[in-house]
């Protein structure tokens, strides 16, 4: 077939939200999967709820009758900019937060400033109050059957988990990378998770709550060692006790 009868090769649009830049091909997602190539068009994939309330928002880049394309000019002086802790967008970015909301609350002025950091390099350290072996040090820890982090070296009696982490989130395969972001998301949000560990137990974690570990939830563990024991708890000890060793 000749060369001019042939498909045209679909055209890859570059995203420019972040310094990864993205060649994105139309039905694709970016490596973030926050922007996608929808017919030639650049969208977002995750609604931003309070773009969506209809509160003003400062846009990233001037859309109406001065539409431009962004300059480089980092902070845009000719209009309103925010300097704060979390204005700027991705790490390591060079721009601007692109969403800036502004709204009154109880009549004083709230600004919110939607900072867009990937999660990349987010992780949690989890605590499990158990005596109870969970799994072995370094036995990877899984969600949905994703490895999304691994039993860490134990603290004060408390069983340790290491979860997230640059080599889960964006190291394997992007299921890998959703179940992770999925679990952290849902830690840290206070709601349960269910977790299984290679060689160990399956538990359900949850902030604030006794682990479930292997259906039974922990009610007990030990608060420290000996030392602790006297030193610590020598007031509740008093009383009680004649002597304690
Ligand atoms: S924002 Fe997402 S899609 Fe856009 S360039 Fe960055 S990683 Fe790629």
């Amino acid at each position: 077939m000749p060369d001019d009868l042939r498909d045209p090769k679909p055209v890859k649009i570059r995203c420019d939200a972040c310094p990864v830049m993205c060649f994105i091909a139309d039905g694709k997602s970016g490596a973030c999967d926050r922007y996608a190539n929808h017919a030639g068009e650049l969208v977002r994939l995750d609604p931003l709820t309070v773009i969506q309330s209809g509160a003003k928002a400062v846009a990233f880049l001037d859309q109406s009758n001065n539409a431009q394309d962004w300059d480089g000019d980092v902070i845009q002086g000719g209009r309103d900019f925010v300097t704060a802790v979390g204005a700027g967008t991705t790490y390591p970015d060079y721009k601007p937060a692109p969403f800036i909301v502004s709204q009154e609350v109880d009549g004083i002025d709230m600004v919110t400033v939607v900072t867009e950091g990937i999660f990349s390099y987010c992780g949690v350290k989890v605590k499990i109050d158990t005596d109870r072996h969970i799994g072995e040090e370094r036995a990877v820890v899984r969600a949905e059957g994703e490895a999304i982090g691994h039993v860490m070296t134990s603290e004060y009696g408390s069983k340790m988990l290491s979860l997230g982490g640059v080599e889960h989130l964006t190291g394997g395969s992007k299921k890998e990378g959703r179940a992770t972001c999925d679990a952290l998301l849902r830690l840290c949000n206070r709601e349960r998770v269910e977790v299984t560990i290679d060689g160990g137990v399956t538990m359900v974690i949850e902030a604030g709550k006794a682990p479930i570990i292997n259906g039974t939830p922990e009610k007990l563990m030990r608060v420290g060692c000996g030392s602790a024991t006297i030193g610590m708890f020598a007031k509740q000890w008093f009383g009680h006790v004649d002597e304690v060793v």
